[in-house]
């Protein structure tokens, strides 16, 4: 029996078609930081994190000022948003393919160039192979690849750091 599930959900394939494709897009907006504070999104310009409408002066931020200073008919000064990285805003998307022909398995994840994607792929050896016939092989990202989706630094075997 062969299971596909994504997100925990089980996805069924026809067997008895050559490839199966599972493609899960970033259904996420485009927004790489959201302020903590107000939950809006905010883009980091060179004088700081604003919002879409340009102001770094987040509403449900904490007033500043001097306490001493400050009075009813001062203006309240807000502090600024304060962004936080939105989680899986770093992907693209990512795929399962099934290759009866090849006899293998690929996982694709894009972090960068979306034409691109770092791809993790099982496959067998065909029986009548002169060598290692039958035997599992896997294929990952590495460092000597010629087109590397993104640049790849070693942190210890098996692992590394992306850029
Ligand atoms: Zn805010």
């Amino acid at each position: 029996m062969f299971v596909l599930s994504a997100n925990g959900d089980m996805i069924s394939i026809d067997h008895d078609d050559a490839d199966s494709v599972i493609n899960l897009e970033n259904a996420a907006d485009d927004t790489e930081f959201r302020c903590s504070a107000c939950g809006t999104p905010v883009y980091d310009t060179p004088g700081g994190y604003v919002d879409e409408c340009g102001e770094w002066a987040c509403e449900d931020s904490e007033p500043v000022g001097d306490p001493d200073v400050d009075d009813a008919a001062a203006e309240v000064v807000r502090g600024p948003h304060r962004p936080q990285r939105v989680p899986l805003a770093w992907v693209n998307g990512a795929a399962i393919r099934t290759e009866p022909e090849q006899d293998s398995v690929t996982v694709s994840i894009s972090v960068g160039d979306p034409r691109g994607a770092f791809t993790f792929s099982v496959r067998r050896v065909p029986d009548d192979a002169p060598a290692n016939a039958g035997r599992l092989v896997m294929h990952v990202p590495h460092l000597d690849e010629p087109l590397q989706h993104a640049p790849l630094i070693p942190a210890h075997p098996g692992t590394y750091w992306v850029g």
